[in-house]
């Protein structure tokens, strides 16, 4: 590990002052103090934001939902807000990393996770988002678990978050402070594909820091679900995932909110799926050639095009526990 001087600040804004002069900000540590024994990373300064007070979860005047950003994935998922208004979000949640882990990471940490690709962790290995311009040794290397979705020619990472799955589903927006105040980042633009900057994940500025997650009041009754899909039950990350949340009125589908996980460069929003469901009547015709649509424009690598099926069946599959839930 290299060295680095840390400092832990008590309000946002001497956060935001330490952030703008290049400090990296910290609370629960599960990715970036792992990134920096392995020496992946190597921030000079690390700013200590756990006792900001940004822990809170409540349902907003218009009646969506605001996380804090420091609430733990723990009290996220048990949270009963969130359990009632969006399932989706606390499943998703549930079926993420350790139960220690949960009680440590934060929301705004889980977004902010860096890819499992191991050869952005092993230094030894070309990768241009660890150092650019060095060359992607997952290309021609073992990429069964990559990504067939919003790829480049420079990388092929896939994002390892579930819950951001749900947040990209759901169309939550990303509450960011920064030197120059406050704005509001929809969730499909917070997160960046590699295009031929993979090293550049997400869309913040120099210091900002995220304040909050909100999901908007979406139209009730909403039913919604999260499936994941992995080589093993427990403490693994996605081969391919699904959220899914539908509100259907008068035995129609009014709207539909649905995303993948596991097989993009970022969470996966599916309008192609969206606009196949809205308008028709739940059936199991309706979920196979819906879900169909969910891997248009994929582009497998080797050892990977086994995720293209898998894609599309994880889909149907949770279109129909979903649709079909009473
Ligand atoms: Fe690095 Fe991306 Fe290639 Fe993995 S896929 S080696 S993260 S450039």
């Amino acid at each position: 590990m290299y060295p680095f001087s840390y400092t832990k600040v008590s309000n946002t804004r001497e956060a935001v002052n330490a952030g703008r002069n290049g400090g990296r900000y910290i609370a629960g540590g599960t990715t970036l103090v792992d990134l920096m024994r392995e020496t992946v990373e190597h921030p000079e300064t690390l700013v200590d934001i756990s006792d900001l007070p940004l822990r809170e979860v409540r349902v907003t005047e218009r009646g969506g939902l605001r996380i804090g950003a420091l609430v733990s994935m723990a009290e996220t998922a048990v949270h009963s807000k969130v359990r009632t208004l969006f399932p989706v979000i606390s499943q998703a949640l549930e079926l993420s990393a350790s139960a220690q882990l949960r009680n440590m990471a934060t929301i705004g940490g889980n977004i902010m996770q860096r890819t499992r690709c191991t050869y952005f962790r092993d230094v030894s290995a070309a990768c241009n988002k660890r150092e650019p311009g060095s060359g992607c040794a997952a290309l021609q290397g073992v990429n069964r678990t990559h990504a067939i979705l919003g790829t480049s020619d420079d990388c092929v990472a896939t994002h390892p978050s579930d819950v951001a799955v749900a947040f990209a589903a759901l169309e939550a927006q990303v509450h960011l402070l920064g030197p120059d105040g406050e704005r509001h980042v929809p969730f499909a633009d917070f997160l960046l594909r590699p295009g031929s900057t993979p090293q550049r994940e997400q869309a913040l500025r120099r210091g900002e820091l995220i304040t909050a997650v909100e999901i908007p009041a979406l139209p009730r009754p909403l039913k919604s679900g999260y499936l994941k899909v992995r080589d093993r039950q427990s403490y693994e990350f996605a081969l391919t995932s699904a959220a899914v949340a539908l509100h259907v009125r008068g035995g129609v589908i009014r709207n539909a909110y649905v995303a993948a996980g596991g097989v993009g460069t970022v969470p996966w929003k599916l309008p192609a799926v969206e606009e196949a469901l809205v308008g028709e009547r739940p059936s199991d015709r309706l979920w196979a050639e819906a879900a169909g649509r969910a891997a248009g424009g994929a582009r497998p690598l080797q050892h990977n095009r086994f995720k293209v099926e898998l894609l599309q069946r994880t889909v149907e599959r949770q279109l129909r526990t979903v649709g079909d839930s009473k």
